[in-house]
């Protein structure tokens, strides 16, 4: 099972934090959950600018028909889909076939996401990673209700 890495209590959060959830905490103390914050992968600091998709969701960046932006309107899209890539090659390389991610994030929200207007309000929609990973048949749960996708 891949997880994001906030979840895990990884401080990796674009505000520098974490946002442990007990269950997975313990999941990947026991060696049964891979922890990965794809914004770190890509290359992103911690902290850096809060990001949001505009002009579609996960699946649209993947389509190169939105792009990820920061509430400063600086184009981070590029490592946005380089750590998705990073991350589904994890998930790949562990035959991950079931991912436990972070509501909402434009990188592992799934379902829905910030709509691009960095005022708080939702679309409904896929962050990049849970996009791709969704692409490569993954199970997604989102922690914050723990909805299920396919
Ligand atoms: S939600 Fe995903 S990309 Fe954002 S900090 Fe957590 S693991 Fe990293």
């Amino acid at each position: 099972m891949l997880v994001s890495a906030c979840l895990a209590g990884q401080p990796c959060r674009y505000d520098g934090r974490a946002r442990p959830d007990d269950s997975i905490v313990e999941e990947v103390k026991a060696g049964r959950a891979i922890p990965a914050c794809a914004e770190q992968l890509g290359g992103l600091p911690t902290p850096r600018a809060a990001a949001e998709i505009f002009g579609g969701d996960g699946h649209d960046v993947l389509d190169g028909e939105a792009k990820v932006l920061t509430i400063d309107g600086e184009d981070v899209t590029a490592p946005f889909v380089e750590g998705a890539q990073i991350v589904a090659g994890i998930a790949a390389e562990h035959g991950a076939t079931h991912a436990v991610l972070q509501a909402r994030s434009p990188s592992c929200g799934c379902g829905a996401v910030y709509d691009g207007t960095h005022t708080g309000q939702l679309m409904e929609g896929d962050g990049v990673v849970a996009a791709l990973l969704k692409r490569q048949g993954l199970m997604i749960t989102t922690v914050r209700g723990r909805s299920q996708h396919r």
